[in-house]
């Protein structure tokens, strides 16, 4: 697999030299007593980070946004979520399955926001005793399911306030919360101080093998580290896992910048190639969202890209998406835009092929 150019997401990363070194070396100790140092002092480190009382490490962004639905939501109550979001796509409905918790969905932009007048039309009136009881609105930043887009801090804002008004809490599916602060420029905590809790994956462009983290007040994480132990999530010498994540958030934010720098190339070379392109607007940043104009069959593409050895995966009908990251350079991304270039100028063969590797 060594020559593989594997753009399918910024999951596929492997541990740098340093985590794998800071692994080998992790004091440890049992979790679930609250005896792992390492678990101890990640946590510690990461609700600092991103400016709260406390943080709990999960194993993974799925966990993270299950436990802080239902650590903010009982059964009966009512979640606001995009139509496009993680939570509401890609998560398996868990909310609703494990934890009795309606999704009450609003439509997205494009730009990865739930407008207000949408989200206030969706609040039920408590007194109403035909509605479910609204407690929660999730959002999400960078957007995925919107192509990597980064939502303002100013309208997270707009949002909090009247959640607040409401009485509602605002949980952020910060997977790739760190992809946003880097793009904008900003700390992360000028992000995450307009959300009650937050979940980020260190798994995806920090490079870590395994790991999100959920912060929030301490009651909050209180009740969410419950529900961690009753999906099986309590972890005994766990500090394996967070030796790769202090390494993760310690080493690996800044150097986002270079993804972005990655995937900005990948799209303006993409879009000189005809019958490919690419809303340049939305590559904010590790993500590449091109679409195929020029009637070829997706699927088809999407093997012979593999071929050549390179994985994207299908975003929708006709568009592809690419994801840059950790392992990602620049000869990867010329090798990447000569194999399209060589593709795209061969005539489309015949029949269609199914896409395999749904978004993620
Ligand atoms: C990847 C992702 C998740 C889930 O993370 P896993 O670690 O794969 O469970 C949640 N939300 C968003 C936006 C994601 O991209």
């Amino acid at each position: 697999m060594s020559n593989v150019i594997d753009l399918r997401s910024d999951t596929v990363t492997l541990p740098s030299p340093a985590m794998r070194q800071a692994i080998f070396d992790a004091a440890l100790g049992d979790d679930v007593y609250g005896d792992d140092p390492t678990v101890n002092a990640l946590e510690k480190l990461a609700a600092a980070k991103v400016g709260k009382e406390a943080a709990l490490l999960v194993t993974s962004g799925t966990m993270g946004n299950f436990c802080a639905v239902l650590a903010h939501c009982g059964r009966g109550d009512e979640v606001i979520v995009g139509d496009k979001c993680h939570i509401y796509n890609h998560e398996a409905g868990g909310a609703s399955v494990l934890g009795g918790v309606a999704y009450h969905t609003v439509v997205n932009t494009d730009t990865g926001e739930l407008p207000l007048a949408a989200i206030a039309g969706a609040i039920r009136d408590r007194e109403n005793l035909h509605a479910a009881m609204t407690r929660l609105v999730c959002l999400e930043n960078t957007h995925g399911g919107c192509g990597g887009v980064v939502v303002a801090p100013s309208y997270m804002a707009e949002v909090k306030k009247l959640a607040h008004a409401n009485d509602l809490k605002v949980h952020l599916d910060g997977a790739r919360v760190f992809n946003a602060s880097v793009a904008l420029g900003v700390d992360i905590k000028e992000i995450t101080q307009h959300v009650d809790s937050v979940q980020f994956c260190m798994s995806k462009g920090l490079s870590a093998p395994i790991g999100s983290i959920l912060a929030g007040d301490a009651d909050v994480i209180r009740k969410a580290r419950r529900l961690r132990k009753m999906l099986g999530g309590g972890m005994r010498q766990a500090g394996i896992i967070a030796a790769a994540g202090i390494v993760a958030i310690t080493e690996m934010v800044d150097r986002l910048a270079e993804d972005h720098v990655n995937a900005r190339i990948l799209a303006a070379g993409l879009n000189t190639i005809p019958g490919i392109t690419v809303d340049m607007h939305k590559v904010q940043t590790d993500m590449v969202i091109l679409t195929i104009t020029d009637g070829r069959d997706l699927g088809t593409l999407i093997n012979q890209l593999k071929a050549h050895g390179i994985l994207v995966g299908g975003f929708g009908a006709n568009s592809i998406r690419a994801v840059t990251h950790y392992g990602i350079d620049s000869n990867h991304i010329e090798a990447t835009l000569e194999t399209f270039r060589t593709l795209m100028s061969q005539p489309a063969s015949g029949g269609s092929q199914a896409v395999e590797g749904a978004y993620r």
